[in-house]
């Protein structure tokens, strides 16, 4: 049986490859940081997910030793079985408090609050009122839950009050955003969609993922941004971004929707606690935010800094308000080129195209993160300035 599956994979793969979607992983060689190594040479990192450069905190890698010391390297249970630490509780304090919110439940990773929100909560009596580039992992959520289905066009608000319209007979209504939407780093306009939300009795729920941390002069995230901290019904994030970076995801929120997850919600009943040492330096991670804004203010500098060099030496970024800038080449062959040029200069960058971003969009984004120094980000604009001029991007 074998060889004929073997087969039908092998001619699956191949055709991946010649679409040219085949995805290669580069090995590096060192802990994630601003500085990595690849193939035993150092380069400037910038396209990872670590905002805040937390990812090789001395202080956080402390904590979870720590914390592996006090509370043992695993669970070996779900929560509700034999799962649930004090460290846990703390932890999901911790996060209530971070986001303004009355409770919180974890999971192992964002994916999985993600895939197990909708369907405990909403039945096909129900509308799910979902942005068009949500994540992936909204996108499997909503599918294993019976409730109707509506699309609206990213962040297009005269689009969300026609799905709004189209779903005034149901019962419940729920909009589902991205805070940060991870191509083009705009922030969801969460003002408008809680004005809508408000018009047309809707709750609303915003995935934090790339926004919290980052977004909002203290990083709490679009709640902040847009002064609605306490008013969103859910808020789902991961501590596998800005937070560290490790693993981790939760939801927050409204006490009774967070009660009701951990009754039915199947990836918190049917899957391991997260581990001691990463709840411990998830504590960590938090007690720091209280503590200082130091990391929020370096990264909103760096971002500004950086945007503000590149337009001036002539590319087309698109405005961004979190730590994502993306750089517009739109030929998808330009900008692999571009991002392999880039590596040859010392600078890790994505280029990225169709069918990931929209056809004749393609793009190198550019991660931005309080790690990064002024020379880093000066040295990454030398190289994208030496690269557009050479092929032709800028003058
Ligand atoms: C990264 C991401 C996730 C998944 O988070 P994990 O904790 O890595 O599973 C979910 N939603 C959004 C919007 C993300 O960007």
């Amino acid at each position: 049986m074998y060889n004929k599956f073997q087969d039908f994979l092998r001619q699956e793969l191949a055709q991946i490859e010649a679409d040219g979607l085949y995805k290669n992983e580069r090995i590096i060689e060192s802990p994630q940081g601003a500085e990595i190594i690849v193939k035993g040479k150092k380069c400037l990192n910038f396209c990872a997910n670590n905002y805040l450069g937390l990812a090789d905190n001395p202080e956080l890698i402390e904590a979870a030793k720590k914390g592996m010391d006090a509370r043992g390297f695993g669970m070996s249970s779900v929560r509700f079985i034999c799962g649930c630490q004090d460290l846990h509780k703390q932890l999901e304090e911790k996060i209530s408090e971070f986001f303004g919110t009355e409770d919180t439940i974890l999971y192992a990773a964002c994916f999985d609050a993600n895939g197990g929100v909708f369907e405990p909560l909403l039945g096909p009596e129900d509308a799910i009122i979902s942005d068009a580039l949500n994540h992936a992992s909204i996108i499997d959520g909503v599918r294993l839950c019976k409730a109707q289905r509506f699309r609206y066009a990213n962040a297009d608000m005269a689009d969300l009050e026609a799905q709004l319209q189209a779903a005034k007979d149901c019962r419940f209504r729920l909009i589902v955003t991205d805070g940060v939407f991870s191509m083009d780093g705009n922030v969801c306009p969460l003002d408008k969609i809680y004005e809508l939300a408000q018009k047309y009795d809707a709750m609303v729920m915003v995935d934090e993922s790339h926004s919290a941390g980052v977004v909002g002069v203290t990083g709490r995230g679009v709640t902040e941004r847009f002064n609605l901290r306490g008013e969103i019904e859910i808020l789902t994030g991961t501590l596998g971004k800005a937070f560290g970076g490790a693993m981790g995801g939760f939801t927050t929120g409204k006490k009774e929707i967070i009660d009701m997850l951990r009754q039915r919600s199947r990836p918190y009943l049917f899957s391991n606690s997260m581990a001691p040492g990463l709840v411990a330096a998830g504590i960590r991670m938090f007690e720091m935010m209280s503590e200082t804004n130091e990391l929020q203010d370096k990264l909103h500098a760096n971002t500004e800094y950086f945007i503000k060099e590149m337009v001036a030496k002539g590319f087309d970024c698109k405005p961004s308000e979190s730590a994502i800038c993306a750089v517009m080449l739109y030929d998808a062959p330009l900008s692999q080129k571009f991002a392999a040029r880039m590596q040859d200069e010392g600078i890790f960058v994505t280029g990225f195209y169709y069918p990931v971003v929209p056809k004749g969009q393609a793009r190198i984004r550019v991660q931005i993160s309080a790690a990064h120094e002024k020379e880093h980000l000066d040295k990454c604009i030398n190289a994208f300035v030496k690269i557009g001029q050479e092929l032709g991007v800028i003058k």
